[in-house]
């Protein structure tokens, strides 16, 4: 392990136990992660297309599991029942890594911890550890192609048969599904109810006949996400995660602990500075004002929504479900990459915008990567309503469908246009 000699000053005012995690933390990682440093060009910009394949993934988050550092504020006996502060450093410590872990994010930052806040004592048993160790990978099948911002209108089916619910309708946008084992499905199971109240949530193995996964391609050139069909799929009911009709409920928590890893940069994928100075730097655009004053802006807010991260962690750690604040995380990261992007590929200019040259056009791929973490999760318009009305206390949105069984219903998705 390395020693003290290497803390900061301001580390070594930390409590002696929080300095040891720190240790802890940084010689697991100058052991087992790859270093930024080591993916950028001679420019400093971090490659977007280095390769972090599935096994290479998969031992990383085994390694990390067996050094009681994945899933580090899960409660015991699921996860280390880590401090919002060990949360906090090991996010410091690993800054400066590509840390290959994004196949993992939404299962580990979403799904699981809904599985352990909603499900049996026999999913948690079954599906926690094996997540943890990157054994088995997990999507999240919300959005349809009606029902995006509005997912309580969405029109799938599950309807029930002695022990098995029999699933059909069509999913869309699912991340990661062509690689993963298992997903979080939500679908309609009451036509009589009011659309909130009448979702089920379910655990779909992508493997049972019936499900079809069909890749989408996007504006960036990657092909992450897909369409998943489902044609008479059988779910048995111990899949079932929460109360029958009451999966908006899990829907809705694992929406905003979605928010709150998206906002809280769980991906590591914030650009940060040093690329933008380095670019800069390159073009002979450092001393220029408006470069220096974009700069600084971007360092403020990476600063800023650092801050969020820690205050949200602190509270999750304090017993509180996530809330609001995980939607301010949400649209501030949002903001933040597309503030990030915009100014490379001011500064990149036009052989950026071109794609002239290998090293200015990741800047243009940043361009166009950047408004999905807009749409992601709840586009920055959703957010902002949600800001709106349970931050600032402005009056809801009218909400002429909320009461009505889902039947009866002539808006959305039940529109006689849609
Ligand atoms: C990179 C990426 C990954 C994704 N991964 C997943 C995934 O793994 N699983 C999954 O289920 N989904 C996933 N999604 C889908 C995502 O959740 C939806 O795209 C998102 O909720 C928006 O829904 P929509 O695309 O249907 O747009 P719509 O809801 O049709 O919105 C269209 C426009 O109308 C605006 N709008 C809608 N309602 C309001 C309102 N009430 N007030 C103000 N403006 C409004 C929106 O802001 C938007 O600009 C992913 C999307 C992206 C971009």
């Amino acid at each position: 392990m390395t020693g003290y000699a290497d803390a900061t000053e301001g580390e070594l005012a930390e409590p002696i136990e929080l300095m040891e995690f720190r240790l802890k933390v940084r010689a697991f990682l100058a052991e087992h992660a790859p270093r930024r440093s080591t993916r950028r060009d001679d420019d400093g910009v971090v490659t977007a297309s280095a390769a972090e394949d599935l096994a290479t993934q998969k031992a990383f988050q085994a390694a990390l599991a067996d050094a009681g550092l994945a899933g580090l504020t899960w409660p015991k006996p699921w996860g280390p029942g880590g401090t919002a502060e060990q949360q906090g450093i090991f996010g410091e410590e690993a800054a400066s890594y590509d840390l290959p872990i994004t196949t993992f994010l939404i299962g580990l930052g979403m799904v699981i911890p809904t599985i352990i806040e909603f499900g049996t004592d026999a999913q948690r048993a079954r599906y926690v550890g094996k997540a943890l160790r990157g054994e088995e990978i997990w999507s999240q099948l919300f959005s349809e192609p009606g029902a995006g911002s509005d997912v309580a209108s969405l029109q799938m089916r599950a309807e029930c048969d002695g022990d098995e619910w029999v699933l059909n309708g069509q999913k869309v946008w699912t991340t990661g599904a062509q690689v993963s084992d298992f997903g979080a499905v939500i679908a309609r199971t009451s036509l009589e109810r009011p659309k909130h109240r009448g979702i089920t949530m379910f655990i779909i193995d992508f493997t049972a006949p019936g499900v079809e996964i069909r890749p989408l391609r996007q504006m960036n050139g990657g092909s992450g996400f897909n369409e998943v069909f489902f044609t008479d799929v059988r779910v048995p009911d111990a899949n079932r995660i929460g109360d029958v009709d009451d999966g908006w409920r899990c829907a809705v928590a694992m929406l905003m602990n979605e928010r709150v890893a998206i906002g809280s940069g769980g991906g590591g994928r914030s650009i940060g500075v040093a690329p933008l100075i380095e670019l800069a730097r390159r073009r002979g655009r450092l001393d220029e004002p408006l470069v220096r004053d974009g700069i600084v802006d971007v360092y403020i807010r990476t600063k800023i929504l650092g801050l969020i991260g820690q205050r949200t962690r602190a509270a999750s750690k304090a017993g509180k479900a996530p809330g609001p604040e995980g939607s301010v995380a949400k649209l501030v990261g949002a903001l933040l990459a597309r503030r990030t992007s915009d100014l490379g590929i001011a500064i990149a200019g036009v052989g950026g915008q071109a794609w002239m040259d290998a090293r200015d056009s990741r800047w243009a791929l940043a361009v166009l990567s950047a408004p999905a973490s807009r749409i992601a999760g709840g586009t920055d318009e959703v957010q902002r309503n949600i800001i709106g009305e349970r931050v600032l206390g402005l009056p809801k949105e009218p909400q002429v469908d909320r009461e009505l069984p889902f039947k009866e219903l002539r808006v959305g998705t039940q529109s006689p246009r849609a």
